[in-house]
């Protein structure tokens, strides 16, 4: 018996050799998971002389000439012009700037359909990085419709014989009448194509339509797959049991909320309340707490804490940095007073401790705070990494706190949760904006709480885009930031790379809202922090003031030692990468200069200038661009505009799915969710179908023992996609 798994060479003979060796298509399924990147539509082709100047085209040509050279600008990368011509003899030039693929394609000879926009260069007719079939243009049997599908360059093999090696495939898993891994009940019910058809209709469609149907089907798959496993997921976690934690009444949680100078949001309450309810059940919390940055999560995540205390045990907060943790421990003691000097002179009476655990502590004072957390000596741990470690051992945890989830993976948190006796209560705070698909598919296994409204009397952010080619206004902005520092504030200016010689944005920034969603404008260099450094020193407006800077390549030690000298205000204007954009808390710094903040997506920007105002004074963001383009510039004068973290979050989604649509590119292999676009919104509705057929067959038969082919689709799917998720930022 064959199946999916089947090696090609096993059904294709001799010619799979090719496609396995240079794509590595090595299975059947790999092969019907190569999908073309677009169609060509034979029916719309012309001749030259049907066409204007500036038009998109489709026409049937032979290469006539053909020739790579290097490129003058960038001497590393290899250019390959070509000459076509068509039934008329009419020539047009090709012109791609990368000649890998095409200069093996595109041999003299070739006849092929090409796509793509018509321009005139030099005074003859020329066409820029064209798609191309090289389909079989005298075997139309082999194609169902008029289109012809363009795949991914294989070396030595057209797209008519991967076509062929398709259909080869196709008829013999037919043959073999494998069931589909998706019900057929649950298929009628939302008009999916089967499996078998998906594909072929994907390879060989009728028509456009026909593909679409084709591509639903397998993004309803890769939602279902993804589901079906945090379904599971969640079953195994409702299944645990952990001990209730009853916190004493009269106890340190109570003293806080006495001495707290301010009154909680409601949202506050009704998000501690939900947690403090969790805690005390035997059923362990799995929640995420969004919220924007200031709404006062950390203060409900400290309540969450003290509870735990009070109940006897220990709590542990997750820092993604160790300038986070150093804060977090700051900030915690400072809001606990005496409260947490339980055991020293002065303490109040019942009170805790906190201790901090980071990599970088000397070995001595490591030791003594895991000697304090051994003991129960101390309620409290901050800590990075560091607190995932073996040799640290707990009294009794019962509650771990992830600050900043996205720079966490699911095995850390499981790491941690391994700590405790019982499985410990989990509570993972985020000031992402989530769009509703990522909630769904990365964070589908836990329950989430939001903190909409941020705590009254907050001045806001005021943000003002500055088109840095207008005469004036890069020098207004830098007399600003001088005039900020003079009132005795300071200043960020942040920058989208490292340095002149790296191309690189920064590693370590927390790219959640990936820059490269920011439709990038060839030719425009990008500011990087070590010139942008260089240059502030000379800037006259700025003359006098303290200026330094901090970069993912510098040592832990020197970033850190840099930014507790910002935290002193022993530094006026601090120069970064977006390294700074997770929580750091500076409520001196009062303006942020955003360089090329076209390069940046909109959460981010929103996400970097909460850095600012959070003081009283209020913050002001400047978002300084080069950019021409309209849909930039009407993009960044959104994110000026609003401040509200969600609305723009959706902006983003609305935007990026243009952009889906515009450079639709279905060829995207390696990871799991190839179809299924976290960052369109289109796919919430077959994410929500899968979610709830997956609840109802888990429901029915938790291991998929009557639905083996699904069970065999799942299996470690889900964590690698979400440790891709993660990496990605
Ligand atoms: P987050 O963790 O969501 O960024 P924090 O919990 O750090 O927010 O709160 C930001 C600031 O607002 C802190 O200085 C905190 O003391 C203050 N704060 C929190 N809740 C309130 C509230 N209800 N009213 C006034 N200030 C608050
Ligand atoms: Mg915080």
């Amino acid at each position: 018996m064959t199946g999916w798994d089947t090696k090609l060479a096993n059904v294709l003979g001799k010619s799979a050799g090719k496609l396995t060796k240079s794509e590595k298509l090595v299975t059947v399924r790999d092969l019907l998971d190569f999908l073309p990147r677009r169609y060509l539509d034979i029916n719309k082709a012309g001749r030259l002389s049907e066409f204007e100047v500036g038009e998109q085209v489709v026409l049937v040509a032979t290469v006539v000439s053909g020739g790579a050279r290097r490129m003058r600008s960038q001497p590393k990368r290899r250019m390959y012009q070509a000459v076509i011509e068509d039934a008329d003899g009419q020539r047009a030039g090709l012109v791609f700037f990368n000649a890998r693929g095409h200069e093996q394609a595109l041999t003299p000879g070739t006849t092929a359909v090409f796509y793509g926009k018509l321009d005139s260069y030099q005074g003859g007719l020329q066409i820029s990085h064209p798609s191309y079939s090289r389909g079989d243009l005298d075997a139309p049997d082999l194609y169902p419709g008029p289109l012809m599908p363009v795949y991914s360059h294989v070396p030595n093999v057209t797209d008519a014989g991967i076509t062929r090696a398709v259909s080869h495939v196709l008829q013999d898993l037919r043959a073999q009448r494998i069931p589909d891994p998706v019900p057929q009940e649950v298929l009628d019910r939302h008009h999916l194509l089967s499996q078998l058809d998906a594909y072929q209709s994907l390879h060989l469609p009728i028509d456009h339509a026909h593909a679409a149907r084709g591509r639903r089907r397998l993004r309803y798959d890769e939602a279902l797959i993804v589901q079906v496993a945090l379904a599971q997921r969640r079953a195994r976690y409702d299944a645990l049991r952990t001990t209730a934690r009853r916190p004493l009444p009269a106890g340190l949680l109570e003293r806080f909320d006495q001495r707290l100078p301010f009154e909680l949001t409601t949202g506050q309450r009704e998000v501690s309340a939900t947690i403090l309810a969790e805690l005390s059940r035997d059923r362990p919390m799995h929640r995420l707490l969004q919220g924007e940055v200031g709404s006062g999560k950390t203060l409900v995540a400290l309540r969450a804490m003290l509870a735990m205390v009070d109940a006897g045990a220990q709590a542990a907060l997750l820092a993604p940095t160790e300038v986070l943790a150093q804060q977090h421990v700051r900030s915690i003691e400072a809001m606990l007073g005496d409260l947490a000097q339980g055991g020293m002179l002065g303490g109040a009476e019942h009170a805790t401790r906190v201790a901090l655990l980071t990599g970088s502590m000397t070995k001595a004072q490591k030791q003594k705070a895991l000697l304090d957390i051994v003991t129960g000596e101390v309620g409290i741990v901050v800590g990075t990494h560091a607190l995932i470690q073996d040799q640290v051992e707990f009294a009794d945890l019962g509650l771990v706190v992830v600050d900043e989830q996205h720079r966490f993976g699911v095995e850390q948190r499981d790491a941690l949760r391994m700590k405790g006796a019982a499985p410990p209560h989990v509570l993972v705070m985020t000031a992402t904006p989530i769009p509703r698909t990522v909630a769904m598919t990365v964070f589908g296994d836990m329950d989430t709480s939001e903190l909409r409204e941020l705590p009254p009397g907050r001045p806001p952010i005021t943000s003002h885009l500055v088109p840095a080619a207008k005469p004036g206004w890069l020098e207004r902005t830098w007399q600003r930031v001088a005039e900020e520092v003079s009132a005795g504030h300071q200043a960020y200016v942040v920058c989208p790379r490292i340095g002149e010689e790296d191309q690189a944005t920064d590693d370590e920034s927390p790219e959640w809202a990936l820059a490269a969603d920011a439709p990038q404008e060839a030719g425009r260099p990008i500011r990087g922090v070590v010139e942008t450094l260089a240059s502030l020193r000379r800037e006259p407006a700025l003359a006098g003031l303290r200026i330094e800077m901090m970069h993912g390549r510098m040592s832990a030690a020197d970033k850190d030692a840099v930014m507790a000298a910002f935290s002193a205000g022993d530094i006026d204007v601090l120069v970064s990468t977006t390294v700074i954009e997770v929580g750091v808390d500076v409520p001196n710094a009062t303006v942020m200069v955003i360089l090329d903040a076209d390069r940046f997506g909109i959460s981010q920007l929103h996400q970097l200038r909460g850095r600012v105002g959070r003081g009283s004074g209020g913050g002001l963001a400047l978002l300084v661009t080069d950019s021409h383009t309209e849909a930039t510039l009407d993009r960044l004068a959104k994110v000026a505009d609003t401040t509200d973290g969600f609305a723009l979050a959706d902006l983003d989604l609305e935007l990026r799915r243009e952009g889906d649509v515009l450079g639709a590119d279905q060829s995207g292999r390696g990871t799991h969710l190839r179809l299924l676009r976290l960052t369109n919104s289109k796919d919430v509705e077959l994410i929500e179908l899968a979610r709830d057929d997956a609840a109802q067959l888990i429901a029915e038969d938790p291991d998929l023992a009557q639905h083996p082919q699904l069970a065999a689709l799942i299996a470690g799917q889900v964590d690698e996609e979400r440790a891709a998720f993660l990496e990605r930022g």
